[in-house]
């Protein structure tokens, strides 16, 4: 039922002086530079990207990040409310290097957003930056290989965010070339700060020269080869594929062989072969975060960092 409440005349006339207030309001609002207002949207596939570009891209930006940081990388479910996400986006960030492969191509087909596909000047695969370590001399995908074009998970070298940071900001200027001296001032704040822990990482790190280590999935290549980590092995006999009991059997005979300190193992696949190897070699795990989010206290790009210079003790 509608109540109606008839106005006393001198009310009426408050609502209309109100109204008119009001209409001005917004007539002055549309008056403004469009570009007071105008945030480039920008979707980005992992968090790592989100942080990196939100870092230079500063309050000209908004970021939409579509993986979470807990999430096994490779394996995203492309669900319904990544598409609208895509679908609004005015530029898109990849890793690239086939780390999406199987699940950015349906989304960005189901988002049909022109900004937002890999041939748009608005697209970015920053994988195209950095040149990939570990490609394999022979790639059977029958047998699964997950890295075919060499090792994706790039982001995990502290030197390379640098590159990467670079990279964003000439995107930045390329797709918003208005806030051009704000991105550079932004990457000249985020280049200075990450210089300074780039220099105490490495302190922290040094000790840990020539250690050898095994991993579940090859996520620390790049950070292994930034402190001089020796990988001698992982759990998985071949990038993606789940642990076979004749692998596993071989780790263990490696490990008593060679003496890696520890397992690396990544926050998103169970630990239970890992603590198998424990209990019959003695071998610590160390759970180490791929990226922002995959633990609880990774906050941000430092954090990472600043947990995986730690981590191995
Ligand atoms: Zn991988």
């Amino acid at each position: 039922m509608k109540i109606q409440v008839r106005l006393k005349p001198h009310f009426r006339k408050i609502r209309i002086i109100a109204q008119g207030f009001v209409m001005k309001k917004y007539l002055f609002l549309f008056l403004l530079p469009l570009s007071l207002f105008a945030h480039l949207n920008i979707a980005v596939s992992y968090p790592y990207i989100g942080a990196l570009t939100k870092a230079i891209g500063g309050d000209h930006i908004e970021t939409v990040v579509l993986a979470k940081g807990n999430w096994d990388p490779h394996f995203i479910v492309p669900r319904p409310s990544l598409i609208a996400k895509v679908r609004n986006a005015d530029a898109l960030i990849m890793n690239g290097g086939q780390l999406e492969i199987g699940w950015l191509p349906p989304l960005l087909n189901r988002a049909g957003n022109p900004k937002a596909m890999p041939n748009a000047a608005s697209f970015l695969n920053l994988s195209h930056h950095v040149e990939l370590i570990n490609k394999p001399s022979v790639v059977d995908r029958k047998e699964g290989d997950i890295h075919p074009d060499g090792n994706p998970h790039f982001h995990l070298d502290p030197q390379n965010i640098l590159v990467l940071a670079d990279v964003i900001k000439k995107f930045l200027i390329s797709i918003d070339g208005e806030h051009k001296a704000v991105y550079e001032k932004n990457y000249a704040e985020f280049l200075g700060m990450w210089q300074k822990k780039l220099g105490m990482w490495q302190e922290k790190m040094a000790g840990k020269k020539g250690l050898k280590v095994i991993q579940f999935h090859d996520n620390l290549a790049y950070f292994n080869k930034a402190y001089g980590l020796e990988n001698i092995g992982t759990i998985e006999p071949l990038p993606g594929i789940p642990p076979s009991s004749k692998h596993t059997l071989e780790i263990i005979e490696l490990i008593k062989k060679e003496n890696p300190c520890c397992i690396l193992h990544d926050v998103y696949h169970a630990t239970k072969t890992a603590e198998f190897i424990s209990e019959k070699t003695g071998i610590k795990i160390v759970l180490m975060p791929h990226d922002i989010e995959a633990l609880e206290e990774i906050e941000d790009l430092s954090d990472l960092f600043e947990y995986l210079t730690g981590a191995i003790q």
